[in-house]
Order: C-alpha cells, then sequence, then structure tokens
C-alpha cells in the first residue's frame, strides 16, 4: 500500500534539502545519510555491470536488498554475475521478473519486439517490473553516474521521483569512471566480465554492443536508434 500524501511531501522535503546538503558529499557519506534516514526501507537496484554499490551499502547495512531486473534477454555474464554477488556479497539479491515470459510476449506481440518498438519492449520488461518492486520502498538507490553519457549530465546526488513517489540516491552520481576503477581495485569488487571486454554500459543482450575505446559508454546501447535510455532513471 503507498504511504499517505503527507508522507510524500515529508520525503519530497527531505530529499529536496539532502540534494543541497549531500551534493559535494562523498559517497559513503551520502550512503550513511541514507542507511541511517531509511533503514529496511532502503533498496537499491544493480544492472549487474559491477557490484560497487552493493559492496559499499552492504558494509553499512549486511542484507540490504539488492533489486536485479531480469529481462529474459540478458548476457550469460550478467546472470553470472548476478549470483557470483548473491553468493560472496551480505546482500539479499531479489530477481525481478516481468509479467510476460520472452515467449508470451512473442506470442502477443510478435518475435523481437526489441527491434520494432523497444520503447514498449522497455515498458513492459523493465519499468512496470521496476515500479512494482519499488513500491514497498521509501528510498532507491541507483549506480548512475553523470560521466557516463550527456543525457545524465545533470543526475543529482538525491531528488524526489514524483512519478514513483520515492527518493532516489545516486551516491556515485560525481564519481568518474577512474573512480570507479579506482575502488574496484582497491576493494577487490566482482566485475562483469563484459566490462573488461568493450562493454562499458550492459543492458539486454539484443540491444547491447560493443563500443570503441573513448566512445560514449552508453553508445553501444540501442545503437543506430534515438533511444539513449529504457525509462528507468527517466
Ligand atoms: S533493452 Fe531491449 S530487450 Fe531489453 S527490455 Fe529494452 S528493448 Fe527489450
Amino acid at each position: 500500500m503507498s504511504a499517505p500524501p503527507s508522507e510524500h511531501t515529508r520525503l519530497a522535503r527531505l530529499a529536496q534539502d539532502a540534494a543541497i546538503r549531500l551534493e559535494d558529499a562523498d559517497a559513503s557519506d551520502v550512503l550513511r545519510w541514507a542507511v541511517d534516514e531509511f533503514g529496511d526501507q532502503l533498496c537499491l537496484t544493480s544492472s549487474m555491470s559491477d557490484a560497487v554499490l552493493a559492496h559499499m551499502v552492504s558494509q553499512l547495512r549486511p542484507g540490504v536488498p539488492v533489486l536485479f531486473l531480469d529481462t529474459g534477454y540478458h548476457f550469460a555474464e550478467t546472470i553470472g554475475t548476478r549470483d557470483a554477488v548473491a553468493a560472496t556479497l551480505p546482500v539479499s539479491v531479489r530477481t525481478i521478473r516481468p509479467r510476460q515470459t520472452v515467449a508470451q510476449q512473442d506470442a502477443e506481440f510478435g518475435p523481437r519486439l526489441h527491434d520494432r518498438d523497444p520503447d514498449r519492449c522497455c515498458a513492459m520488461r523493465k519499468v512496470e517490473p521496476l515500479n512494482r518492486a519499488l513500491e514497498p520502498y521509501s528510498a532507491w538507490a541507483s549506480g548512475v553516474r553523470r560521466d557516463e553519457s550527456p543525457t545524465r549530465a545533470e543526475t543529482p546526488v538525491v531528488a524526489w521521483d514524483a512519478r514513483r513517489a520515492i527518493v532516489k540516491i545516486h551516491p556515485i552520481a560525481r564519481w568518474t569512471q577512474a573512480d570507479l576503477d579506482e575502488y574496484i581495485a582497491a576493494n577487490g569488487v566482482l566485475v562483469n566480465p563484459l566490462a573488461l571486454d568493450g562493454y562499458p554500459s550492459i543492458g539486454c543482450a539484443p540491444c547491447t554492443r560493443r563500443v570503441e575505446s573513448g566512445a560514449d559508454p552508453r553508445s553501444g546501447r540501442w545503437a543506430g536508434l534515438a533511444k539513449t535510455e529504457c525509462g528507468l532513471h527517466a
């Protein structure tokens, strides 16, 4: 059941204040605030490109829920990374699935909907499942970074997601790829093998390509189409 409007107002103000106060804070301080403020009302999402955020949060709050959207189209390496994260970190990995299997979607909408109408495919296989999975929580942390693409350049450290009525937290928004690499090396964090093989951004297999070294990290997503985001972080 969703929170009453007065609670939404309180959370929205909390997010606005935190966005200003924490803009220059270290990622660990942002996460400490989130854990203290939201406790078991906090979850995080992971695309399983790496386990950086899961590693960071699990140090502060063992057992934290890590939501993973299994669209049915993932690379085997991504599923393997999810399983490795669940086996090696003190987190609770929760796999979220769409209402329809790929076969059921193909039967209703025809095969390869991702080629013909990727927005609709993402809406059914990513956005709706995520919205459903986030309902029990007041706050959601994700690993979105400003340097990933021009569309993410204005990502706030903390924001009120009015559409989903949830506080959204981006602890590593200000990090660069070099910061991420440094954290991974210093802490021995799990990384999806594809990230070391030309895939700086990893999504569903039909919609993800290798990118040239130095190119926009997200240019391999929906390559050749105007689409740049799946709608999760819109
Ligand atoms: S990324 Fe591609 S396959 Fe995955 S949900 Fe979106 S359109 Fe479908």
